[in-house]
């Protein structure tokens, strides 16, 4: 595996204050702006079309709108709010960017291409740092620092698309970067639903998994919004004593309410629940662990995503053996246990979740 950074000479510019209102947030008041202006309406529709679907980088891109009000749009509004501080691509076609925000903090986002197939995963970040915890991840060493804007979540969206040849399109959406999103959900939730546009992104909502430390309200309060989304809830242990140690705000929700919860996503919505399983070699990779996740399972509709840990520099654990990872996934598959791995896309990229915003501190 290979990859070469590509770094952004603009990154460590320095900023110019900025006024102008992001154009990717759709409560930009575009729309308002253009009426003002005597615009009609349907022109606020057409900008986020050139935006989303026709891949504009700029106003000026956008042709078919009169040369004044693209220099009027530009004045008042800013499309990118990020620059790209390192790039990197694999040899599997991953790709994966570290954007640095308009407030100097670092996101992480990739896009996962199929070897066969037409399917384009993008893996998105909803916070700035994560305020879980959990002892293994590198997203929460430092805390959260802040949410992030719709705008700055669409924007990750529309940076991965840019990255495709214009014949491909992104397919898929995983909120599974940095930070916890139900712990964001107001203003992922507008986000997710730009992605949904027909004359955008167009990507169902089927087709996007929000993945969840497991926050038994904000579940509840997802479902309520939207229960169209595929869940995914990271277990990564199977009794109350281990998932506090790995996942420290367990101590809070406890993992009958968390399954309780999700067991009420999974009538509300109909679709089938994923369960994320992080096996940290000689710590939750036992054959009594995987015995006791198969009964803490039994008969509901769900499909367990084990991933192999990828190690983080400076942290103690370690990834699970060849031999203790089968004997998890055959434990769990004789129990009758819908079970995959992850693949490792990208494995030197993709590192873990916030290992790039750590290593690329001193870009
Ligand atoms: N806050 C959300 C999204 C986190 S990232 C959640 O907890 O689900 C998605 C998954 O990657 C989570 O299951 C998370 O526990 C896992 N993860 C974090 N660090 C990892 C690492 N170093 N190796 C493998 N998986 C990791």
């Amino acid at each position: 595996m290979t990859f070469e950074p590509t770094l952004d000479p603009v990154a460590g510019a320095a900023a110019a204050p900025e006024a102008r209102r992001h154009v990717l947030d759709p409560a930009s008041g575009l729309a308002a702006w253009l009426g003002q202006r005597g615009q009609p309406a349907w022109r606020a529709g057409a900008i986020r079309r050139w935006l989303h679907g026709r891949r504009a980088q700029s106003f000026a891109d956008m042709t078919d709108l009169p040369r004044g009000l693209r220099s009027e749009l530009d004045a008042d509004f800013r499309i990118w709010t990020t620059t790209v501080a390192v790039h990197q691509r694999a040899d599997d076609g991953t790709e994966k960017l570290l954007l640095a925000l308009a407030d100097g903090q670092r996101i992480e986002c990739v896009l996962l291409r199929e070897e066969d197939g037409d399917r384009r995963t993008v893996c998105i970040s909803s916070q700035v740092g994560c305020a879980m915890g959990c002892v293994f991840c590198a997203s929460g060493i430092d805390g959260v620092v802040r949410n992030l804007t719709t705008g700055e979540i669409v924007e990750q969206l529309l940076r991965l698309a840019l990255l495709l040849p214009g014949d491909e399109r992104l397919s898929h959406i995983v909120v599974m970067g940095m930070g916890e999103p139900l712990a964001n959900l107001d203003r992922l939730l507008p986000a997710l639903a730009e992605a949904q546009d027909p004359e955008g992104l167009g990507i169902s909502q089927r087709r996007i998994t929000i993945s969840t430390v497991g926050l038994p309200q904000a579940i509840d309060r997802l479902g309520a919004a939207n229960p169209g989304y595929h869940l995914a809830v990271s277990l990564h242990a199977a009794d109350d004593d281990l998932r506090t140690r790995l996942v420290p705000v367990n101590k809070a929700t406890g993992l009958a309410d968390v399954m309780a919860a999700a067991d009420r996503y999974w009538e509300t919505s109909g679709r089938r629940l994923t369960f994320e399983y992080v096996l940290l070699g000689g710590v939750n990779d036992s054959r009594e662990q995987a015995e006791r996740l198969a009964r803490l399972l039994g008969g509901r509709a769900a499909l367990v995503n084990v991933i192999p840990y990828n190690a983080v520099s400076g942290m103690p654990w370690k990834e699970p053996t060849t031999a203790a990872r089968e004997q998890f996934l055959d434990v769990l598959r004789a129990a009758g246990v819908n079970v995959q791995v992850r693949r490792r896309k990208g494995a030197r990229i993709d590192a873990a979740c916030g290992q790039l915003r750590r290593l690329a501190a001193k870009f």
